[in-house]
């Protein structure tokens, strides 16, 4: 099953090894951006280390061991991540009744749609009443793993407090148990917790690879799957969001937007693109795909079978002017620009308003 984690080769590779070799760090720290595998690598590393099949493609994903952690059920396996107030009892009992709604929505989450972000209604961290009641649990003995398995999921979520209160138990770990801190943000986590983990680095997924998760994994057709994973800038969880957006209605919305510009017209026409007010994020999915529109405008005069677009190439031929291609360079430094203003909660319609402008300059100038 380990060879269902695509684009992670070194990785899956380094961690074969410690199993083959019996060498298991009693910590590790997975970083490296979102939507790269880092939490299935986790949680497979785990199986591997627990699974009950002879074979020797482990883990095998069917044995009662595989099946209790693919469905985060093992009782030697602690998974923790960033929550609003639990109010946690003594003995780990979620007390108030929305907290725990949220937290089994989740978990749900997580062994359904793992590609999906599930977010919690108030602010999250990972609690100091969480990581006591993990230090405690650990000092039990172990109930039928050869492994316990501890998961700590977007670990720079720790206050210093916290993260100190876990420092000894990341040192020394009861015996038999693997810890495994995973972040997006490096930089946040203390040096002493860096100091006491193996760290381990998912590099982004290379587009090929993502494009053919698409195709093959979630049946996205070939120029969705390969405009998408242009996108996603590695990205699987954006990927599968931009490539499952309905009919693909954002990057509909951006030929609509250029067709638009193309036949200039007026500002007040911007609301057949965006009735409502838009997200950041919506903006910034169509920023993307102006961008590959742009891509493609100044390749397709040389290399029409290059394109991203290949069901629009008449189209994008019929905007192509002279001296269009000595443009497009500033045009996308605008379309990074205004994605760093989105982050900046600079408001979204008005860079929509600024970007039908520069998208006309652009076809017209
Ligand atoms: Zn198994």
């Amino acid at each position: 099953m380990f060879r269902r984690i695509k684009g992670q080769t070194q990785v899956i590779d380094l961690l074969q090894r410690a199993i083959e070799q019996n060498r298991i760090a009693q910590a590790y720290l997975f970083h490296g951006s979102d939507g790269v595998g880092k939490f299935m690598t986790a949680l497979y590393f785990g199986m591997a280390l627990n699974c009950l099949s002879s074979s020797e493609y482990r883990p095998c994903g069917i044995c009662a061991s595989c099946h209790k952690f693919l469905s985060l059920e093992h009782p030697d396996f602690m998974y923790l991540f960033p929550t609003v107030n639990l109010k946690l009892s003594s003995d780990g009992e979620i007390k108030e009744a929305d907290a725990l709604k949220q937290y089994q929505a989740y978990i749900r989450n997580k062994i359904e749609k793992p590609w999906h972000d599930f977010f919690f209604s108030g602010s999250t961290e990972i609690r100091k009443e969480s990581i006591s009641l993990l230090i405690k649990r650990l000092e039990y003995s172990i109930h039928e793993a050869q492994y316990r398995v501890v998961i700590i999921e977007n670990a720079d979520m720790m206050n210093t407090q916290t993260a100190n209160a876990f420092l000894k138990t990341l040192e020394e770990p009861p015996e038999n148990t693997v810890i495994i801190l995973i972040t997006e943000k490096l930089p946040q986590i203390l040096p002493t917790i860096i100091s006491r983990c193996q760290p381990v680095y998912f590099k982004p997924l290379a587009q090929s690879v993502i494009q053919s998760i698409l195709f093959e994994d979630f049946k996205v057709d070939t120029v969705i799957a390969k405009s998408s994973a242009r996108i996603s800038g590695g990205n699987l969880k954006t990927a599968i969001r931009i490539a499952q957006d309905t009919a693909n209605s954002t990057r509909d919305k951006a030929f609509e937007m250029v067709r638009m510009a193309a036949e200039n017209m007026s500002l007040e026409h911007l609301n057949h693109i965006s009735k409502h007010r838009e997200s950041a994020d919506a903006i910034k999915d169509l920023l993307a795909y102006l961008g590959i529109i742009a891509n493609d405008l100044a390749t397709i005069n040389h290399a029409e079978d290059e394109i991203t677009n290949l069901d629009k190439s008449d189209f994008i031929m019929s905007l192509a002017h002279p001296g269009i291609e000595d443009l497009i360079p500033d045009y996308l430094l605008l379309l990074d620009e205004f994605s760093r203003k989105l982050e900046g909660n600079v408001n979204p319609n008005l860079i929509l308003i600024n970007l039908f402008i520069a998208t006309k300059q652009l076809l017209h100038p």
